[in-house]
């Protein structure tokens, strides 16, 4: 969860201004408060955003390294003295972390019987005095943070420092991601690429169970039994530039306009549409076992776990495979029947889902092949799955995924035609869906340009504090993601239902203050949603639809509507999630939230 950046130079660069830098580009993973340590400047720490904590900076803060940090809070409110970087009783040791010391209660109370005074609520602090502890018998930095590290248990980043070796950072991982910044003369420590980005595009991904010491002038990596290990440089080639709002208000609106382009660079070199096949590079190593599945299991959370349901339709109807979709976080409670013919596919944008990530653990320890649909280049779920498809959709900044999701359904759509196609599907049924597949831009597109209606329809409705969101079969789950997305943008009532379940116990609440998003695509369960609106203005309930082109039904019950170009009926999920998405952020900005930084939530969810 959030985010940690640290820097060591020598080149005469101020390491102040560097990691305030970091921490802003890391601000978009979501977090409560802020901090930095410098050896040579000492701390500061604040909650709240990065700029409250720039303007607690004084003027001689200055030094060649330090580190910095992002809080989300797991242990202790979100207060200045909660914040990181914690440090030992001397001061001498500091340390900053992502994630939760699960142990951290028997740890500090060992600690507090051996005179350790405790200033903060975090489990995080057990770390600083732990290493200290060490200190006292190893007299090495690095052994005693080996040391440390050996004794707690749970998920961490972390970067530490000792004021008495200011050029020396430790950095290790175990279930939140790490990764290194290799510079001339400067090395640097952070969660994701995006704050070294400006300073070297040289990184190295730390594997769970890395340590890895920086100095400004090199690097190494060991184990937690302190044997060497190696591990592969990479070069990033994707800008920090694509990852800045590029003259929008708002990182979520600039991403929701992105949808064209992330369909075109989600399909780019993977369809062949003259003889309807799908051509996925990542699938290639595992072609002959994906043969012989019988059946796919899709692990997600959230947005993704909808991009699942969607992805169920489509698996099972065009690939002829049963399907089944679990919450990450419920999975591994369960006790699977899985064998070596079962898929695990995980989706996950930020391939750190730690749900999800545990979820395809658990079914690799069954036996099952695991795949991903990952956003994140070299994230933890795409190194440890079997084999996958990446998005390509390119960093996402808003924390409420909008592009991704787009991204994640077409990336399934290629999914189904590779699996349909080595089973039952006909090569004119794999042409017609990749030639709706390559209409799909230009259809968002003439969405987008109309987005100025859903703005409208966003303001006319902003007052309410209920909304319910109503679809069947293939919109279904676009259902439930239009209500997730209102929900944690603009804090009100919304759920989704699907509309047959409507009077089995959702229609009670309707009235004339309550109103209702019906997704109605002419599709074959349009006749059934119809006879579903009319039972709600039947109840005076007020009704939006999103239809298709062209129809004069829907518009002669529904109060408003929006008109969606006409496709599929497996591939309309994509096109109506783009209205769904715009309506929840006018919806957002009309009830003067900042839809970019929704409260309480994290872009990566690395905690369990
Ligand atoms: N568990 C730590 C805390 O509550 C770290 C949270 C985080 O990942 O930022 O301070």
């Amino acid at each position: 969860m959030c985010g940690i950046f640290a820097y060591t130079g020598k080149k005469g660069k101020e390491a102040g201004g560097v990691l305030l830098d970091g921490l802003l580009s890391l601000e978009y993973r979501g977090y409560d408060s802020a901090g930095i340590f410098m050896p040579e400047a000492g701390v500061v720490r604040a909650p709240g955003a990065v700029a409250e904590l720039r303007k607690k900076i004084p003027k001689d803060f200055k030094g060649k390294s330090g580190i910095a940090h992002l809080r989300w809070a797991t242990h202790g409110e979100p207060t200045e003295q909660n914040a990181h970087p914690h440090s030992d009783g001397s001061g001498e040791i500091w340390v900053v972390h992502n994630g939760i010391i699960e142990n951290f209660k028997e740890l500090k109370k060992k600690l507090e019987v051996a005179g350790h005074e405790f200033k903060s609520a975090t489990d995080t602090e057990v770390l600083a005095h732990l290493v200290e502890e060490h200190l006292k018998t190893e007299k090495s930095f690095e052994k005693a943070a080996l040391a440390a590290l050996n004794e707690v248990r749970g998920t961490y980043g972390i970067a530490l420092q000792y004021k008495m070796e200011p050029d020396k950072i430790i950095a290790a991982r175990m279930g939140s991601p790490i990764v290194l910044g290799l510079g001339d003369g400067e090395h640097f420590v952070a969660s994701d690429p995006s704050p070294i980005l400006p300073h070297t595009r040289k990184v190295v991904f730390l594997e769970d169970g890395d340590v890895a010491v920086i100095s400004s002038d090199g690097h190494k990596i060991f184990k937690l039994d302190a044997s060497n290990v190696h591990r592969a440089t990479t070069d990033i080639d994707w800008s920090a530039e694509a990852a800045q709002k590029g003259g929008h208000e708002h990182f979520m609106i600039k991403e929701i306009l992105e949808a064209p382009e992330v369909v075109v660079n989600t399909l780019r070199g993977r369809l062949i549409p003259e003889k309807g096949l799908a051509k996925l590079g990542g699938l290639e190593s595992v072609a002959e076992q994906l043969e012989k599945i019988d059946r796919i299991i899709i692990v997600a959370c959230g947005t993704a776990y909808y991009a699942g349901l969607v992805g169920e339709y489509m698996l099972e109807e065009y690939a002829g495979i049963p399907v089944e979709v679990e919450l990450g976080s419920e999975f591994r409670y369960r006790k699977p029947v899985i064998n070596e013919r079962t898929i695990v596919l995980g989706i996950s944008q930020s391939g750190e889902t730690a749900d999800t990530l545990e979820a395809l653990r658990e079914g690799k320890r069954h036996g099952a092949l695991t795949l991903g649909i990952v956003n994140t280049v070299g994230s933890t779920i795409a190194r440890e799955t079997d084999a996958g498809v990446y998005n390509h959709a390119g960093p996402e900044i808003g924390v409420a995924s909008t592009k991704a999701f787009v991204s994640q359904l077409v990336a399934l759509a290629l999914l189904t035609v590779f699996l349909g196609r080595q089973r039952g599907m006909s090569q004119s049924e794999g042409e017609k869906i990749a030639q709706e597949l390559k209409s799909l831009p230009q259809k968002i597109q003439s969405i987008l340009d109309r987005k100025g209606e859903i703005e409208e329809l966003a303001k006319k409705y902003a007052s309410v504090r209920d909304f319910l969101y109503i679809g069947r079969k293939y919109n279904l789950p676009i259902a439930y993601e239009g209500a997730l997305k209102l929900k944690e943008l603009s804090y009100i009532h919304a759920e989704g239902c699907g509309a047959g379940e409507m009077k089995h116990g959702p229609i009670a609440m309707i009235d004339e203050e309550f109103p209702t998003f019906a997704i109605v695509p002419k599709d074959s369960v349009y006749e059934k949603m119809l006879s579903n609106i009319q039972q709600i203005k039947a109840r005076k309930g007020p009704v939006i639809a999103l239809t298709t082109e062209g129809d004069t039904e829907v518009a002669s019950v529904a109060g408003d509507v929006f008109f969606v170009p006409e496709t599929s009926e497996m591939l309309s999920p994509i096109l109506n999630a783009v209205p769904l998405h715009l309506f929840s952020y006018y919806f957002s900005k009309a009830n003067g939230y900042n839809p970019d930084r929704p409260r309480n939530l994290a872009k990566s969810v690395t905690v369990e």
